[in-house]
Parts: C-alpha cells; structure tokens; sequence
C-alpha cells in the first residue's frame, strides 16, 4: 500500500527522474565554512539514504562580493571542487541526488564589498551596497555561470539559482531596492532582464540534461514588491531560459510578516505557488511550514503544486521519507518550526544543529552505538532531558526505567503546547510518546522517585527540571497572586487586567496566552494573515494588504515588566524574538523596563524606578502572573548524594539559567550516548 500517493510518486524530468516529490530545501548549516569535507558528506549522506528526491545544498557563494559574509563557501578552486565531489558521491552512494544552490546575497551580503542594483543598504545589514556598474553586471552574470559550470564538474546533479528572499537577483526585480534607469532597471522587462540572463548563461554553461531551479519569489511581503503578474511573467521566462523547476520562495528576509516560525500555520503560503499551477509546463515546488508526511500529501494533492520543499524537517529528521513510505510517520522526529538550533546559529556563527535531533551536523560526533554492557538505568523526570536520555539508552541497549510524578510525559513542554503559536509542542510530546512505547521503555507515571526506589539501578539519572524562582516580593502570597504554572498548566482564572512580573520567554509566552481571545490565528489560515496583513500578491504589490494588520482586540490589558533597564525580549531568539515583541505590539502590552517591585495588593503591582527607587507608581491590575525565573529542582539529587549515590544531574535540574530544551535534549541525548 502507498501511503502518500502524491507526495511518493516519481518525477520524470524527462533525462532523469525523481524518485518522489520531496526536495529537501536549502539551509545554511555552516559546514562547507569549516572544511571538515568528511562530516558535509556525512550529513548530505545521510538525508540521501533517508529517501529525499533532490538534495539542494546550503547556498554557495559565486564569487567574493556575493559571499552571505566574508569567507563564505564557494566553488572557487580546483581543491573546492575535489571536496564537493567527495559529497556529490556520498550522495550518489547513498541513492540520491543533488543540487549547489547558488546563492548572490547582493545587498544581504555582510561585508563592505557588497553590491546590488542601485546603491542601497538593507534594514538588515550594516553594510551599504554599490550599485553596479555594466562590467560589473556582466561580472556577476559570468560568475553564476562558472559556478553552475564548476557545480557540474564537482559531479552535482543540478544547480539551485537563488532568485528569491531579497538576495541579489531579486533585488534587480523591483523598485523597493532597483532604482535604475538604464536597461537593467525601470520597466518589469528591464528589471528582470538580470535574473533572466543569469538562467540563459547559467543553461549555457551546464548544457543539456543538467538540473537547473530557479527559486522564484512568489511574494515578496515588502513594500513595493512585485505583483503576481510580474511573477507569472517571470516564470515564464525563466522556463525559457532553460530552467527545469521554479522553486517558491516566500517573503525577503527583511520582511516583517513571519514565514517559517512556529507560529506560522502550516502550508501557509501554498496558495501563492498554486496561482502559478498551470501558468508554466515545468514542475514547480512549493515551500514554507510542510513539516509532515500528511501536509505535504494534502499541499499535493490539492493541486498547489509537483513538489515540496522541505528544509528543516530533515535536520530533525533525515529519515522523514523512509518512514513516510514505511507507513511509520508517528515516528518521524518533527520539527516544531522554534528556529532555536538552526537559524539562530546560523545567525550567531554556530553550525546549525536541531533542537529535537542534536546529531543533526554532528554525524560524525555525536554516534549512538550498541553498548558494551547493557545496564538498569533509571532517569527520574520525563521532560526534554529525561525522555531523550531515555530513547537513546534504550536504543543502545540498556534497560530503562522512567519515573515521574505527573500523570504525563512532557514536563514543561506541555505548558508550552498552551501557548498560541506553539502548537507544534503537541505533535513533539506525541513522538516522545511513541518513540518511549517504541524502544521498550518502562515508565512509571504519578510516581514520586525516592532513594529507596533508585538505589539497585546501575545509573541514575537526575532530570527532575525547575522549579519557580521566589522573587520575594511583599504580598506576593495575596489571591490575586498566580504563577505561570498556574496559568498555564492549572488554568488558574485571571482578571481582565493583568501584571507580567518577568520578561524571559515565559513571560512573553504568558503574555500570549492571555492576550489571545479567540483561536489560535496559527490554527486559522485566514485569521493568520489578516492578523500580519498579507494578502493575495495578485491585488496588491508583494502580497501587503494596504490596510495593514488586522489583530484579534487583545483578550486583556497586560503590563509585561523587567528590572533590567533595557528593551525587553532581548534574550529571545534571534530569528523569532522579533515575532514576539511585534505580536505583543499588537496585542497592546505594555512593556515596561527597569523597575524594582515593591509590593502587590489588592490595587495592582507597585513599582519605582531606578536605584533611588524614584517614581512610585501602581500597575493597576485584577491578577499579578509571577514569570520570574527557575532554579534548579536538585533535592533528589542531593538526597541521593546524602546516601552516597552519584546520580547524573542534567537538563534544569543541572543548570537551571538560560534552560531550553534544546540544551536538555543535547545533553541528556550526549549522555546516554556514552552510558
Ligand atoms: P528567564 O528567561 O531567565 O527570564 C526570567 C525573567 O524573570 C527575566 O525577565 C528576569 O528579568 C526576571 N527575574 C529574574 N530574577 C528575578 C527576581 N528575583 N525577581 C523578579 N524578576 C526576576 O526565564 P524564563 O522566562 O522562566 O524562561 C526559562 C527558560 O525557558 C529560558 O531560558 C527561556 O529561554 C526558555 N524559554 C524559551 C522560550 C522560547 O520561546 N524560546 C519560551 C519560553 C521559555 P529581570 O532580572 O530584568 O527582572
Ligand atoms: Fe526545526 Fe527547531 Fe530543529 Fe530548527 S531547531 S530544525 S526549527 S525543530
């Protein structure tokens, strides 16, 4: 039986054939910048023998000035292309195919050689780019063609030239950034006459039978954008250029309406790539927030596309299209969309890795082997930390006991699960939850641990996470006085005007909750977009409704407060903090900085300011929410030490500061690696 009729299904090219229609989309992960060939191998490698199509690789840089930054990949030399090679055939090994994906980052590129269209400087960079002279076009448009022409030669099967999210070529596209009035710029014809001879040279150069993508922005999502005319325009001569596929791409990374975050609702942008089903007789991708089996089944089905695109969903899980096709889609890790080891380590300088899969980028590091000895091992604690610790144990062959004092695997998880936007969280305690049946787990629920009960195990793992700190604040005790555990896991009652006491991530996440009405708009294509003001590119240039957002009116008045004297939300993620303050913006929170606490009673949250404590003042509210931190929950493991048992301590229980899962997946998973 097929599972997934459409999404399984052959592509015939014509002089080759896809095995099915999931291309795995570009990601930087910053690998090739490392020069450990061995380790690029092994991850490409590893989504090839996991049964996606078509590989496209993190974007290559054509030539110096087009680098994303200073020193970023490309196909410069003839040592380059022997360290491709070593990839293109791992992944020939593996079954697969591949494509370079050519990336000109033009304005984006962070450096001060950048070029573009015109002398501009993006909101996103610091860098002021110059705008191209004649030679300086034909430079450019020769360097794709070399690169296409080295990708061939380094034995890739096909070529990606980015033409989408505000980097160079899409820039030439329209008057936001091309402010030209020679033949590159002015008129549509004019302005996509770049693109357009980079696909002629770029066929040129590779012949011929070779895979060439364009990734088309389908809607730009900034101002001055292009209208879907000028897509289909495009697209169609981009066909006649030589492509093979158009690729979809959604939104400049400039834009300020979110795309892949998690709070963007699923297959959110498959209507764009639809409007140009028909428009062309080559296969066309589409992109954004596909992270099952199922949604890319109904997304093809529906006729909104040949292929998807999918990116993050194979560095949770490189094995997403075996399983699909293996009818075990429960077990596909998923990618819950946080950005939190990917993007924001792309855009820290890290190697991007997963969250819910740290061997991702770390194939060759983080190995799981049988183990030398099989042991008893009990975890006290089913969070994060604890249930991947669990999996990975067991998998390598220990016998493993869970306990846990709640009736639910998950721990904090499940709080996040409540919070509008964050509604992947379900879909990730539901794969715990069948990857703990699946590896022969025992797991004692409503079970309080106890040294008695851990003393005869071989190991004992402590993952008994935090607990609230006490901010120690007079009248803290009073009724109208709740935490974030009773908001959102006891569904405390609160007023219509709400305090915030904390402004990390759970203070931002409660701050959510109690600001949304209705439904999650993440639930609801159609609230989503009014909320962040898209609309059909094809009635308004680059898809921005001109009426602007349109919130839900916030559910309450909520004050969210910090003592540090600074914006808040500065320690949120890098790609997803902004998400936060702008829906926070909307929803009419008031953000208040550097304040000390003084007390609470039945008037609200006293405050004043400043060391002096000037300014007194009362935040009138019916309910103050305490959002101030954790510390760890070492009691146990203390206990254990009393009776001279050294348990592992990991997750918050270790270190409770700056805890995410992503930390306490990657250390729990380390451990049981090498228990
Ligand atoms: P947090 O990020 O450490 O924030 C704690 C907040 O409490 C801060 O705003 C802090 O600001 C305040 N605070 C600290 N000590 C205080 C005290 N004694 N009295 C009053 N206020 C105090 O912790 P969290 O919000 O509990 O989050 C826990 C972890 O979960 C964090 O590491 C966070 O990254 C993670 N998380 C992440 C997300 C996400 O979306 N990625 C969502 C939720 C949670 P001041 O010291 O300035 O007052
Ligand atoms: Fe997906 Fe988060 Fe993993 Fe990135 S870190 S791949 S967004 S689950």
């Amino acid at each position: 039986m097929t599972h997934y009729p459409h999404l399984l299904a052959p592509l015939d090219l014509g002089f080759t054939t896809l095995k099915n229609r999931v291309l795995m989309g570009s990601m930087h992960t910053g690998l090739e910048e490392r020069g450990d060939w061995n380790r690029v191998a092994e991850f490409y490698a590893a989504r090839a023998a996991g049964g996606a199509a078509l590989i496209v690789t993190g974007g290559m840089a054509p030539n110096e000035e087009g680098g994303v930054f200073p020193g970023a990949a490309g196909l410069f030399s003839d040592e380059d292309i022997a360290n491709h090679k070593s990839v293109t055939d791992r992944v020939h090994a593996a079954g697969g195919k591949i494509a370079m994906q050519i990336l000109h980052a033009g304005r984006y590129a962070y450096g001060p050689n950048c070029v573009s269209a015109s002398d501009t400087k993006s909101p996103i960079s610091p860098f002021p780019a110059k705008g191209l002279d004649e030679e300086g076009i034909q430079k450019q448009i020769a360097d794709f063609a070399t690169a296409a022409a080295r990708a061939k030669e380094a034995g890739y099967d096909g070529v990606e030239v980015m033409g989408s999210e505000g980097y160079f070529l899409n820039q030439f596209l329209v008057t936001h950034t091309n402010k030209r009035e020679d033949g590159w710029g002015g008129s549509y014809e004019n302005r996509m006459r770049l693109p357009v001879a980079v696909m002629k040279a770029v066929r040129e150069a590779v012949g011929p039978d070779f895979i060439v993508i364009y990734r088309l922005s389908m809607i730009d999502l900034v101002p001055n954008g292009s209208t879907f005319d000028e897509v289909v325009t495009l697209a169609k001569e981009v066909e006649k250029a030589g492509a093979t596929i158009i690729n979809t791409g959604i939104g400049w990374h400039e834009a300020r309406i979110p795309t892949i975050a998690t709070s963007v609702p699923r297959a959110a942008f498959t209507w764009v790539t639809k409007k140009l089903m028909g428009q062309v007789s080559i296969p066309v991708i589409t992109s954004n927030r596909i992270n099952t089996p199922e949604v890319g089944e109904d997304v093809l089905a529906g006729g909104a596309a040949d292929m998807v695109s999918m990116a993050r969903p194979f560095l949770a899980d490189p094995d997403f299209v075996e399983k699909a096709e293996e009818g075990r889609a429960n077990e596909i890790a998923p990618c819950i969309a946080c950005n939190q080891a990917c993007l924001d380590h792309t855009f820290g300088g890290k190697i991007s890795t997963c969250l819910v899969n740290p061997q991702a980028c770390y194939e060759t590091d983080l190995v799981y082997n049988p183990a030398d000895t099989f042991k008893n091992i009990a975890i006290v604690g089913a969070g994060p930390a604890g249930l991947s610790t669990a999996i990975v144990a067991a998998d390598r062959g220990h016998n493993v006991t869970v306990f846990d004092r709640t009736a639910e695997i998950g721990g904090q998880l499940n709080m996040a699960k409540q919070v509008p936007g964050k509604e992947e969280f379900w879909g990730l305690v539901d794969w715990y939850r069948t990857m703990i049946a699946k590896s022969g787990v025992t797991v004692k629920l409503n079970t309080e641990a106890g040294v008695d009960d851990l003393k005869d195990f071989d190991e004992v793992i402590i993952a008994t996470g935090v607990t609230p700190r006490d901010p120690g604040i007079p009248g803290q005790d009073g009724p109208n006085v709740v935490s974030y555990i009773d908001v959102l896991r006891h569904k405390a009652p609160v007023g219509a005007r709400v305090a915030i006491i904390g402004a990390g991530g759970i203070g931002f996440d409660v701050a959510e909750f109690l600001t949304q009405a209705g439904d999650s708009p993440t639930e609801n294509l159609e609230d989503w977009l009014a909320e962040w003001g898209v609309t059909d590119p094809g009635t308004a240039r680059g898809g921005l409704a001109p009426e602007g957002p349109k919130p839900e009116a916030p559910a309450r008045q909520v004050t969210l407060l910090q003592r540090k004297a600074q914006a808040l939300g500065k320690g949120l993620g890098k790609t997803t903090g902004w998400i936060h303050r702008a829906t926070l913006k909307m929803k009419g929170v008031e953000m208040v900085g550097g304040v000390n606490y003084e007390k609470i009673d039945a008037e609200g949250l006293h405050v004043s300011t400043g060391e002096t404590r000037e300014d007194p003042r009362v935040i009138a509210c019916d309910t103050v929410v305490l959002c101030a931190g954790q510390v760890s929950d070492r009691s146990l493991a203390d206990a254990l030490e009393a009776e001279g048992i050294t348990p592992h301590v990991i997750g918050g229980a270790d270190v409770a500061s700056e805890l995410d899962a992503k930390r306490a997946i990657n250390q729990g998973s380390r451990l049981a690696a090498n228990l």
